[in-house]
């Protein structure tokens, strides 16, 4: 939700659209520099809380956070970028932050998720603890990191799985990425997949989106629901998996400010 009137203003205009759950941004996404909490958004933010009974939010980090970063001072920007923004949200008491993390460049893979590793424990280590880093699925484009399970896997491993840090999993990132989710049968092993690699309870937000691009194209456009290459089915399936009742599933379509009505309309009209 656009967050231009504050984020008590996202709120309620999320609740106005019949949203249960809401994904903001607490700064610029395409910034560096942001702004500290303020007291005066937090009254605001309660008050909207209570007002419309929307209680589980979420933050999305920058998009020009890279924790592997080739250039240490560039990880380091990030790595300050993401404290602040992990800090912000506690004091909003946003419980989730989610992150893209980082792109590989032409760097050795092991060597960036380990990178990434370090970062993320020195975030948790430096950030209060009730608000949880959730990594993002990737679509693999361009070279960023968490296209495939076992990269968020190897990076929880090397932190050895701590509680905050957890994964977010996008619909249309996962499918450009190559996992099948068109049918009952495939929505079925792909999620075995993601349990038997990662863990599902390691999956804390879902974000709902279809693909304008196919299946394993690597490339990261948002469709409304049922309107792209993924289809109906596996949103029909998502919203009535009972492993994701308390899950927040967020829409990232285009048109934020009709699409998401008619978007949270479609999936709502999908439950059984
Ligand atoms: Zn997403």
């Amino acid at each position: 939700m656009p967050t231009g009137g504050g984020l008590g203003s996202a709120v309620r205009a999320g609740a106005a659209i019949g949203c249960t759950a809401i994904q903001v941004f607490t700064s610029s996404p395409r910034m560096w520099k942001s702004s500290p909490a303020s007291a005066e958004k937090k009254t605001d933010l309660d008050a909207a809380r209570k007002e419309t009974g929307i209680s589980s939010i979420v933050s999305h980090d920058t998009y020009l956070v890279n924790l592997c970063h080739a250039e240490a001072e560039m990880a380091q920007k990030s790595l300050v970028t993401l404290r602040d923004e992990l800090i912000r949200c506690a004091t909003y008491e946003i419980p989730f932050v989610v992150s893209h993390m980082g792109s590989f460049g032409a760097q050795d893979h092991e060597v960036a998720l380990k990178k990434i590793a370090q970062a993320a424990l020195q975030l948790l280590d430096e950030t209060p603890s009730h608000v949880t880093l959730c990594m993002e699925t990737t679509a693999g484009q361009g070279s960023s990191v968490n296209s495939r399970f076992e990269e968020l896997a190897t990076i929880l491993d090397h932190c050895k799985n701590p509680e905050r840090l957890a994964v977010c999993l996008d619909t249309c990132h996962i499918f450009a990425a190559g996992y099948d989710i068109r049918t009952e049968a495939t929505y079925e092993a792909t999620f075995s997949e993601f349990d038997r690699v990662i863990g599902i309870k390691k999956l804390k937000v879902i974000h709902c989106n279809d693909s304008k691009k196919p299946l394993g194209s690597r490339v990261d456009r948002h469709e409304d629901i049922g309107k792209g290459q993924i289809g109906l089915e596996a949103f029909r399936c998502l919203v009535n998996d009972p492993r994701f009742v308390t899950t927040p599933i967020l829409i990232e379509t285009p048109e934020a400010e009709e699409g998401h009505a008619k978007n949270i309309a479609v999936l709502k009209s999908l439950i059984r």
